[in-house]
């Protein structure tokens, strides 16, 4: 199991408080909400900005246990990004088993 933080390339949600210019900039980011939809779970609509500008985001831990990059609920993908699905935001690399 690799034990580097999957990184967030891109994440278009742009009304989320760790978002700037397409990119989150929160350190880790937790995926995975109801019936193991790969929602993330961080994001956050606020009247303040949140985040750290030199970071980029990565994946802390990820709940979607029948995604083909998980293991032992944690992101080997190596990169994702996420996006919107309908009304909330999911990671869009996500791959059934
Ligand atoms: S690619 Fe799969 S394991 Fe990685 S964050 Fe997305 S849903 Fe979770």
């Amino acid at each position: 199991m690799s034990t580097v933080m999957t990184s967030i390339t891109e994440c278009d949600v742009t009304d989320c408080a760790y978002n700037k210019h397409n990119s989150c900039h929160t350190l880790a980011i937790t995926v995975g909400g109801p019936e193991e939809c790969p929602h993330c779970d961080t994001y956050v609509v606020g009247s303040h900005n949140g985040g750290i500008p030199d970071t980029r985001g990565g994946v802390g831990a990820c709940k979607v246990s029948n995604c083909a990059h998980n293991a032992a609920l944690e992101c080997s993908a190596g990169r994702i990004t996420v996006g919107w699905h309908m009304n909330h935001p999911d990671c869009k690399t996500f791959q059934a088993r």
